[in-house]
């Protein structure tokens, strides 16, 4: 059997469920829309905001991009989001981050209104994902993850899961919803000590560590559904994850690729934090 799940079926799935949301909304006179904001024209941000153009244009959701000046100041930056938030037809703002280092993201993370705040930069949204609180919106990929755990039917309740990384961005998060869906959540990361024994104890591995090829097949329990965040370049130039895929096909039950696993279905659910946004903000 193919061990290798694809983000896609996922993402068509969501996005087929947004389009007819975005219909019923736009026959109330409802228009959803995203505002990016982004500093400079950094190649990944590009790459990501290609996606998520192109994935809110197939739903139907509006969108506006912010492109402000690499050496942008503080103040004018704050001002520039605190007219996203004012903005009545503007549901949903992504500030792309990491911020140029002259810019304190400590200070701007306060200003994101939480209601738009559809990537969890604000710390609202970071405390209502600790608190399992579902009103919030919880950070774009690792809610792709458990979309794509839930999408192929992994058990999650009560099973040991292992998150290898404990970023904001992912690690963490992913450890709290994965704990929000009843399993049993060991988070590992640089200092972790017989790393191989703990994640190779997990029926479900996590890898989120941005380091190619780490995650070799004696990390990884028999049959073990192994979901791969990481986005790297290998020796040969080429786009590869974190788990080496090759080698672990043959022991896991289900593996994502990479590419076209985890980072196809986030568009998707960035698309869905929007219409969600939108409806909060609409009573609709
Ligand atoms: P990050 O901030 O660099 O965090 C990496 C984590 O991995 C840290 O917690 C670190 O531990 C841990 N780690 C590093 N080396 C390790 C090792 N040898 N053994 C055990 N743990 C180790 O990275 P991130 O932002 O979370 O991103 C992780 C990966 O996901 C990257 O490849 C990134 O490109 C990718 N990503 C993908 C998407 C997507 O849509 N698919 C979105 C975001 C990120 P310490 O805390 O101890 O340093």
């Amino acid at each position: 059997m193919d061990s290798i799940i694809k983000g896609k079926p996922v993402a068509d799935k969501i996005s087929a469920e947004l389009t007819k949301e975005v219909e019923e909304l736009k026959s109330k006179g409802i228009n959803p829309k995203l505002t990016i904001v982004r500093v400079g024209a950094r190649g990944d941000d590009l790459a990501y905001e290609r996606g998520a153009l192109k994935r809110c244009e197939t739903v139907g959701i509006l969108t506006e991009v912010k492109e402000l000046s690499e050496d942008i100041t503080q103040e004018d930056y704050i001002n520039e989001l605190k007219k996203a938030n004012e903005d009545n037809s503007t549901h949903g703002i992504l500030c792309f981050r990491p911020l140029p280092k002259h810019l304190n993201e400590e200070q701007i993370k306060y200003v994101i209104s939480p209601e738009k705040d559809i990537d969890c930069f604000s710390p609202v949204n970071a405390a209502k994902v600790m608190e399992g609180d579902k009103s919030g919106y919880p950070p774009c990929t690792p809610t792709a993850v458990v979309e794509i755990l839930k999408h192929y039917g992994v058990e999650l309740s009560g099973k040991k899961v292992a998150v290898l990384g404990r970023s904001m961005v992912v690690g963490k998060p992913a450890a709290m919803l994965l704990l929000n869906e009843n399993a049993t959540v060991t988070i590992c990361h640089s200092r972790t000590k017989d790393l191989e024994k703990v994640t190779s104890e997990a029926d479900v591995l996590v890898a989120a560590v941005g380091r190619a090829k780490m995650v070799k097949a004696n990390f990884v329990k028999e049959g073990a559904v192994v979901i791969d965040v990481g986005i790297n370049v290998d020796e040969n130039g080429k786009l590869c994850g974190d788990v080496d895929t090759e080698d672990v096909k043959g022991k896991a039950s289900m593996i994502t690729p990479v590419p076209a696993g985890v980072g196809s279905v986030t568009t998707s659910v960035l698309a869905k934090h929007i219409v969600k946004a939108c409806k909060m903000q609409n009573n609709a």
